[in-house]
């Protein structure tokens, strides 16, 4: 009888592009066998398999962790094929460490946090493209390096074409703009200081600095500037405190389509 050769097994949710990262470790000798990465949406059935590696990987991307702006709950197991035998890793959740009752918590806070917002102002979240096809414009076709600064209409700076991944729908609590801003634009004094607002998030998916967010009814863009999130004992984030700049009507990125 030989041991599991599964010596851990994580999940790293991947903050540039929605996705989670599958990795795990295998002892000595088991590393060339085939790997087969399975999903279920609750850790007991439904198990699907949403990939096989083999050969030298110890890890897989699932690129649909998150859909519709919500954190889809997610289980990961890898069963490993090695001389005919089969392995199975432990089970592992995109919530990594957390106790079954403190998951059931973080559940019940972030289905709070978003019937709350769902009160508020429905937005499109534009998560700014860290990877995909190079921009022709901004990228020199030997080196693949990027040779634009300038916000170019075909990557928006990114240097990836469309410079965003595609919207997903979400809620947004907007607050005010601050009186003081207000007053200089109506003056005119200080009128190309950013316009900055306050809003409230969900904390998935996971936002940085200079993604956007469209508000589709009167096609106001903001984006990003400074983000802070709430979290449940200080393991996962389970809100968003957000403060947005507002873009001028005339700035690039009102040509994103939506
Ligand atoms: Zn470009």
């Amino acid at each position: 009888m030989i041991a599991n050769p599964f010596i851990d097994v994580s999940v790293i949710p991947m903050h540039g592009a929605l996705q989670a990262r599958v990795k795990w470790v295998v002892r000595d000798g088991f590393v060339e066998g085939t790997f087969n990465i399975f999903k279920s949406p609750d850790g007991l059935n439904n198990w699907k398999q949403i990939g096989s590696v083999s050969g030298r990987h110890v890890d897989f991307v699932d690129h649909d962790l998150i859909t519709r702006g919500r954190l889809d709950e997610a289980y990961y197991l890898v069963k490993l094929n090695w001389r005919n035998q089969q392995f199975a890793s432990n089970v592992i959740s995109t919530f990594g460490r957390l106790s079954r009752s403190e998951f059931a918590a973080v559940r019940l806070i972030m289905k709070r946090e978003w019937e709350t917002l769902r009160r508020f102002t429905k937005a499109k979240f534009f998560k700014l493209r860290s990877d995909g096809q190079h921009c022709p414009r901004c990228t020199d076709p030997d080196t693949g390096q990027q040779i634009g600064i300038a916000l170019c209409p075909i990557c928006y700076g990114t240097s990836f074409e469309g410079g965003f991944y595609d919207p997903i729908d979400t809620f947004i609590q907007v607050g005010t703009i601050s009186p003081k801003v207000q007053e200089d634009s109506r003056e005119g004094v200080g009128s190309s200081d950013p316009v900055t607002v306050k809003a409230r998030g969900t904390a998935y998916p996971i936002m940085e600095k200079n993604d956007m967010f469209v508000v589709p009814d009167t096609d106001k863009r903001y984006l990003i500037d400074v983000i802070e999130y709430g979290y449940y004992n200080g393991k996962v984030p389970v809100y968003a405190e957000i403060q947005l700049q507002m873009l001028a009507r005339n700035d690039i990125r009102y040509q994103v389509p939506l």
